[in-house]
């Protein structure tokens, strides 16, 4: 693409000079008769645009709408009910990212609640941290609580390898590894419609997709190449800066513009056709897909997660400390299902800064570091939409 070899350094995909550059070329090309509206799905992307303004630089008929990519945030409350079960009802030192320890759970439970009723729940760095913790006392059961897109997939399936090789007994994994395809599929599926004609409500409107950038290092560009064919949007594989977005998003308007509607890649510097063949190797030496799983927001999705594989059923922490299935029972009140399919914004839910800050999160959405809501809050977003925050609280 025309001008991307200047873009070689970390600066420069955040230069201002180039940024105002491209908003140019998005506002001449963006035909002025139609909208544009582009989910990016990744949480990572939605905190670029909010972080560096990027909404801001588009012409007005160009919206980006948030997509589901927040590994912690589409984590059903269930499966945090079942992680905390195996540590209180079975004593395993349970060992997970430090994003999850504050998400709600039901009954207004967290990980951080049960850990201060008196659970052996640890925050760890890296899948190795778990083993180092189950290497230091063999007469104590570690759990890793596992979570995440194709991209923190082959740590896990890493881990476990080492465990086998090391005889470590006493490690196991609560497998919540989720796939990212099978989620846009779904989302697609239920798309309104492309004219103006107006969605039902639950319908989301797309134009065209940014699609994830760390998973495609893993999984490769082939995976989307079902999203034009079976639903005629263009995807367009876009990196993380605040230029990687607004060339992808370049790239889309020029797709749309041009009837086109075709996968391409802006993010050349890290994702190929095929992805990673060795963590993809890995991955299914591993682990096994499930036939169905929850997703928060989106329902029970067919294929669309990791369990362990039979070869590996001896590490599976839900065959070794079986729980009842969690209740799941999400807060009064939270839109965050709505959130994550893209037809509501954050500041369209009534809790949205009253009752839900990042120091009283109510929904997931507003404690991830992904999470859209903790976006909109963090950058200010929602002065934007004229709403004040609630007395006495503060950004
Ligand atoms: S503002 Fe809070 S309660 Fe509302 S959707 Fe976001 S996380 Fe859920």
């Amino acid at each position: 693409m025309k001008g991307s070899s200047a873009m070689k350094y970390i600066d420069e995909f955040r230069d201002g000079k180039l940024a105002r550059g491209l908003a140019r070329a998005i506002a001449a090309e963006a035909d002025p008769a139609r909208s544009y509206r582009l989910m990016e799905f990744c949480g990572g992307h939605t905190h670029a645009i909010f972080r560096y303004g990027v909404q801001d630089l588009m012409p007005e008929n160009l919206k980006f709408v948030h997509g589901p990519g927040c590994p912690v945030c589409v984590l059903p409350m269930a499966r945090i009910d079942q992680a905390i079960a195996m540590a209180v009802e079975h004593g395993v030192t349970l060992c997970t990212y430090g994003d999850l320890m504050r998400v709600p759970a039901s009954e207004r439970r967290s990980l951080l609640k049960a850990k201060a009723e008196g659970a052996d729940i640890r925050m760890i760095y890296s899948t190795q941290d778990a083993l180092a913790i189950a290497r230091a006392d063999s007469g104590r059961q570690v759990v890793l609580f596992a979570i995440g897109f194709e991209t923190t997939t082959p740590p896990t399936a890493v881990a476990l390898k080492v465990a086998r090789a090391e005889g470590l007994a006493n490690f196991s994994v609560f497998c919540n590894h989720v796939l990212t395809p099978p989620a846009l599929a779904t989302i697609l599926a239920s798309a309104g419609p492309e004219s103006d004609a107006k969605p039902t409500p639950g319908q989301v409107e797309l134009d065209g997709i940014l699609g994830p950038s760390h998973v495609s290092t893993i999984i490769g560009s082939r995976p989307y190449e079902f999203v034009p064919e079976q639903f005629g949007k263009p995807v367009v594989i876009a990196g993380f800066e605040p230029l990687d977005v607004m060339q992808s998003a370049l790239m889309l308007v020029r797709q749309i513009n041009q009837g086109r509607c075709t996968v391409e890649n802006q993010y050349t510097r890290a994702v190929t056709r095929d992805g990673n063949a060795k963590a993809r190797a890995l991955m299914a030496e591993v682990f096994a897909p499930r036939e169905t799983f929850e997703w928060r927001g989106l329902g029970f999705l067919p294929g669309s997660a990791l369990r362990l594989a039979d070869t590996y059923a001896d590490f599976d922490a839900e065959l070794r400390f079986p729980v009842a299935p969690g209740e799941g029972r999400e807060i009064k009140g939270c839109e965050c299902p709505s959130v994550l399919r893209g037809v509501m914004e954050p500041t369209d839910c009534k809790l949205f800064g009253t009752v839900c800050t990042p120091d009283n999160p109510m929904g997931a959405c507003m404690v991830s570091s992904e999470g859209a809501c903790a976006a909109y809050w963090s950058y200010g977003r929602f002065r934007q939409s004229g709403r004040p925050a609630a007395a006495g609280v503060s950004a």
